[in-house]
């Protein structure tokens, strides 16, 4: 394999600066870089309230945006399974072939590990401000949540109605108690 290629996941929901810094620097690092949209079968919870299209939209917008040459990432969805210990053969089945993962969670960092596959944990950037946990939140509270994300992100969430959605997921929660 002579090409230094590396896998980033995350769930995307939705897309913020955080994600668009580690492309960033993960870019300087691999000549191409896998994007899998992990969780991709969930959609219209409180966590995960975006699909997998939409995502990708995000995910290709933005990339755009920053103008990335896009013969340099794959955008990947993918799914859960049920087996921890099968997942990491799952992601390889869904996957061009990788050298190095690039991920802060401890349970991808084991599962990669017992498979023989190098995993770094790219450093975090204003992670106060920049995670998709805050961006719900204020999406939610009405708070400036456009100012954590790319532009071409906001659109995309206007366009799909992504506000109402995560308000209307949460009324509907908190009623179901
Ligand atoms: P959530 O709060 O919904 O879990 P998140 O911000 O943690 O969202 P995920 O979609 O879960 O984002 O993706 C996690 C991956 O995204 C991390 O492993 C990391 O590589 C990257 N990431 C997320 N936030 C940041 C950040 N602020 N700086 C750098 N990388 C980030
Ligand atoms: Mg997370």
């Amino acid at each position: 394999m002579n090409e230094k290629r590396g896998l980033l996941i995350g769930r995307i929901q939705p897309l913020h600066y955080g994600h668009m810094s580690v492309i960033e620097e993960t870019l300087k690092e691999v000549d191409e870089l896998i994007i899998g949209v992990g969780s991709a079968d969930q959609s219209h919870t409180n966590s995960n309230p975006f699909t997998s299209g939409e995502r990708v939209l995000m995910l290709s917008k933005a990339l755009r945006e920053y103008k990335i040459d896009p013969s340099r990432y794959y955008i990947i969805p993918l799914e859960d399974i049920a087996c921890n210990s099968l997942w990491v053969g799952h992601v390889k089945m869904l996957t061009p072939p990788f050298r190095k993962v690039y991920s802060g969670n401890s349970l991808v960092k084991q599962l990669f590990n017992e498979n023989h596959i190098e995993v770094v944990q790219p450093p975090l950037f204003n992670r106060k401000e920049y995670s998709g946990t805050e961006v719900r939140r204020r999406i939610l509270n009405n708070e400036n949540w456009e100012e954590l994300l790319p532009k071409s992100v906001v659109k995309v969430i206007n366009e799909i109605e992504g506000v109402k959605r995560i308000k209307n997921l949460n009324k509907k929660e908190v009623s179901e108690l």
